[in-house]
């Protein structure tokens, strides 16, 4: 079981799949108030900067589930690094339908809400794990500025327009939802950056180690046009943020 290949080549050098900042996930553990020993549930956890960073700085108990065989054991390697492997799990799977034995104070997912098929279905599955009074974090785009037409929106590589709301509706979706948003952590434009950039030169090293892969093509098809279109498009029109909900 595995992420599609290509992931695992654009983003093996990233720490952070989405475009937040070590500051930003920083800012985001001191905002939450995370009390030592909270139990915290990551789905889509990636190479497990998050769950590795707030045991490290806030002492929090972490378990983290992610597709990507790569990401997995870049993650255990992580824990092992910060000297918390005795707080945090990484497991290699399917995160979808996970729900976790023991309830927890934060259930996360962070960039990855197809998971629970959208973000209604993903707040319904992490709303199992969490104990009362607990706080699901959904990480998620949303169009900074509206796209003018469908051809903008699928040069962020949305699917349509209509695949992300503007940042209010965003908000007031997670109300109809029943959910109060109590907290929330904005990426920028420098994120962005940070994310999409950073796959160029992992794309061109990748490239000069593996010219007969049978991915060579399509890497160098992306590093030729992926800066450009990060540039007019995603950079632009595409927010990308953390909600903290609670029930209301
Ligand atoms: N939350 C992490 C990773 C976000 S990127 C971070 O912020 O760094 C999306 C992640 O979802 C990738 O790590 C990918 O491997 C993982 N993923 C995709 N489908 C999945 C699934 N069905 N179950 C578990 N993880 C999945």
């Amino acid at each position: 079981m595995d992420i599609p290949r290509i992931f695992n080549i654009t983003e093996s050098a990233h720490r952070i799949h989405n475009p937040f900042t070590p500051e930003k996930l920083a800012t985001l553990g001191a905002a939450l108030r995370l009390e030592a020993g909270t139990r915290v549930l990551d789905l889509g956890s990636g190479s497990g900067e998050m769950l590795c960073t707030w045991a490290r700085d806030y002492g929090i108990i972490g378990t983290g589930i992610d597709m990507s065989r790569l990401f997995s054991e870049q993650a255990k390697l992580r824990a092992e690094e910060l000297g918390v492997t005795d707080q945090v799990t990484f497991i290699h799977g399917d995160a979808a339908g996970y729900v976790s034995d023991e309830k927890v104070g934060v259930a996360a997912c962070v960039g990855a809400t197809w998971i629970g098929g959208g973000v209604a279905g993903t707040i319904e599955l992490l709303a199992q794990s969490l104990s009362a009074g607990g706080i699901i974090l959904i990480g998620e785009p949303y169009w900074r500025q509206l796209p003018p037409t469908e051809d903008v929106a699928k040069g962020c590589l949305a699917g349509s327009i209509s695949e992300f709301l503007m940042l209010p509706e965003l908000i007031a979706s997670f109300g109809r939802l029943g959910y109060d948003v109590v907290e929330m952590v904005l990426a920028d434009q420098d994120g962005w950056d940070r994310y999409e950039a950073a796959k160029w030169l992992t794309m061109r090293r990748w490239l000069e180690a593996n010219p007969d892969d049978e991915l060579a093509n399509e890497v160098r098809a992306r590093l030729t046009s992926e800066p450009e279109r990060h540039a007019a498009y995603t950079r632009e029109y595409l927010g990308w943020g953390v909600f903290a909900l609670m029930q209301r």
